[in-house]
């Protein structure tokens, strides 16, 4: 089984995989699936692991053809859902197993259809699914944080050509999730008010960082985001946790994602993004569980769009440049079609 290791200075988790690659390993060339030989194509389905669920036309069978949405397990988990955390220390160090689970979302049969372009009625099954598989995740105490997101073009991270999202449920909660959480928590005993409540009545109250407005949801540039472009969607309702959204916000959430999506590829062409949800954790009872969570964190979506290269001093120090201020990323995108 991998390891997970922490930190112990950043106090952040690496998973450590069991088969070690060699350095040779790294120069093999980057390798797409090409149209041709598409395993999450259908057809294919007795290729994949087992389907998790589906989402799929009436009296057609799991693992054959007439699926919509169609969620796997990962061809190579990093984690694994069988076993115990085995939490131990070695040393001055922490470990522990890799427990969790690793899915695919196989967003589409189509192969080349991209998210902005499925439709609206589509990209409600999808969203559908993605609350579906959190919230039965959820039941297992093991696993403390449940990562949606996607990868979109190989700077990204994309493994394959054909349209996914993943799915990643870990036994702890990610270090830049921790982050957002202590940082909300700690704002919420202070004031007692929701910080991503203040956030959505600032931005609506200044607009010039508006991207759209529904209903249900707005979409924004962040006043200090750490690249350029980088947009936020986030339910005007208060809740805590994705998989509490309404059909109503499926809809809304679905059709905003679509339309920055659309807009970022208007400019930008073929740009190469990673979006994900931060959800808030697990509500395992446990000790020293801190009771205002309901209260002081709001689920969000982050779109990511891999525009320009990190370099020395980003990495060495955290600290972001930002070519393009979000007022102008927000104006240009509220002005493209
Ligand atoms: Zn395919
Ligand atoms: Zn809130
Ligand atoms: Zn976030």
């Amino acid at each position: 089984m991998h390891e997970l290791r922490k930190d112990i200075l950043l106090g952040r988790w690496v998973a450590v995989l069991s088969d070690s690659k060699s350095p040779t390993d790294y120069r093999l060339p980057f390798h797409k699936n090409e149209e041709s030989s598409c395993i999450l194509c259908p057809g294919r389905e007795n290729e994949t692991p087992p389907e998790i669920t589906s989402i799929r036309n009436h009296g057609t069978y799991p693992n054959s053809p007439g699926w919509w949405v169609r969620v796997l397990p990962s061809f190579k988990p990093v984690f694994q859902i069988e076993g115990d955390l085995g939490r131990r220390g070695v040393g001055i160090y922490d470990k522990m197993n890799s427990i969790g689970a690793n899915e695919i979302i196989v967003e589409s049969p189509e192969h080349n259809v991209r998210p902005e372009d499925m439709g609206l009625e589509h990209m409600i099954r999808v969203i559908t699914l993605y609350r579906h598989r959190i919230a039965d995740l959820e039941k297992d105490s093991r696993i403390r944080y449940i990562l949606i997101y996607k990868n979109s073009g190989k700077e990204a991270g994309e493994l394959f050509s054909h349209p996914v999202s993943y799915l990643m449920a870990t036994p702890v909660i990610p270090k830049m999730v921790k982050d957002e959480l202590d940082n909300a928590k700690q704002y919420y005993s202070y004031k007692e008010r929701c910080i991503f409540c203040d956030i959505i009545r600032e931005e609506l109250r200044v607009g010039e960082r508006i991207i759209l407005e529904t209903r249900n949801f707005i979409a924004f540039c962040p006043y200090a985001a750490q690249f350029p472009f980088v947009s936020w969607l986030i339910p005007t309702r208060h809740y805590c946790a994705f998989h509490e959204i309404t059909y109503e916000e499926i809809e809304d959430l679905g059709l905003v994602l679509m339309t920055v999506l659309k807009k970022l590829r208007k400019i930008f062409n073929d740009l190469p993004f990673n979006y994900f949800i931060h959800t808030a954790p697990n509500m395992v009872p446990r000790r020293n569980h801190w009771h205002t969570l309901g209260e002081d964190f709001h689920w969000h979506l982050e779109i990511m769009p891999r525009l320009i290269r990190t370099s020395g001093f980003e990495w060495g120090s955290g600290f972001y440049i930002l070519p393009t201020s979000p007022e102008n990323a927000a104006k240009y995108l509220r002005e493209v079609g």
